[in-house]
């Protein structure tokens, strides 16, 4: 492994079934970087995030999270280890209200005591969830949904952050306002992961970039390094 880096995807293969849905795929994250992993639909990028989770079972291949062995680690103990994922689809619980969603994100020990302190820091990074607080997750707008989903995760304290598709289904202006905010949750020092279909904007908002296809890696590089001609015919796999 690389000395220092946060986590460690080495030679993974997971299969539903018969399907081989992730072959084979190594990379690596260092503490800080934001990275986006980029592939249409069914490239297996999901299932990359379930895997580092623990909501999905490694074929093959290992899965190290500051260096700790976390490859056959279930979801609890990988969120007890600071990893978090917003889920694709948000996921939120529509009879709930929007404290008592975030709530169920410390269920952790050590976030469990700081959550007053949590819950605030995620009003004052989201104000629209503070007044909107006693409201059921359902009356919610998408973007508040989405805002939702991500300071749930946040509320378990993770020292790197899982985003799958958190531009999905939402307004430009929206995308743009909850990219601002990812952008302030990395500037806390929170490592994040970006799974993305939007090409442009996975690559203005990451150090480092995989582009997927079929289950394997088959582009990387800095944004800077990646045109966005290059990264489309990798994604499209022309
Ligand atoms: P999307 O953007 O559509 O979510 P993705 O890149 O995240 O795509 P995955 O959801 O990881 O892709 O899916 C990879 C492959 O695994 C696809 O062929 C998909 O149909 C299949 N797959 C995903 N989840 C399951 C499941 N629960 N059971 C069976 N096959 C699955």
């Amino acid at each position: 492994m690389k000395s220092g880096s946060i986590l460690e995807v080495s030679n993974l293969s997971v299969h539903y079934g018969e399907l081989l849905a992730v072959e084979d795929i190594s990379f690596t994250i260092e503490p800080g970087q934001v990275v986006s992993i980029i592939g249409a639909n069914g490239a297996g990028k999901s299932t990359v995030l379930k895997s580092i989770s623990g909501l999905c079972a490694a074929s093959s291949g290992s899965i190290k999270f500051l260096g700790e062995d976390v490859t056959t680690s279930k979801p609890y103990h990988t969120v007890a280890e600071g990893i978090a994922m917003v889920p694709e689809g948000r996921h939120i619980f529509p009879r709930l209200t929007v404290r008592e969603n975030l709530l169920i994100g410390s269920f952790t020990p050590r976030a469990r005591k700081n959550s007053d302190k949590n819950i605030q820091k995620i009003y004052e990074l989201f104000p629209i969830l503070g007044e909107r607080c006693d409201q059921f997750g359902i009356n919610l707008s998408g973007g508040e949904q989405q805002m939702l989903a991500i300071g749930r995760a946040l509320m378990s304290e993770p020292k790197l952050l899982l985003c799958d598709e958190i531009s999905l289904g939402l307004a430009p202006v929206i995308i743009k306002d909850i990219y601002d905010k990812v952008h302030e949750i990395h500037n806390e020092g929170i490592s994040i992961v970006l799974v993305e279909q939007d090409i442009k904007r996975s690559l203005k908002a990451c150090d480092w970039a995989y582009v997927f296809l079929e289950g394997k890696v088959v582009l990387q590089g800095s944004p800077e390094d990646l045109t966005e001609d290059a990264v489309q015919k990798a994604y499209f796999g022309t």
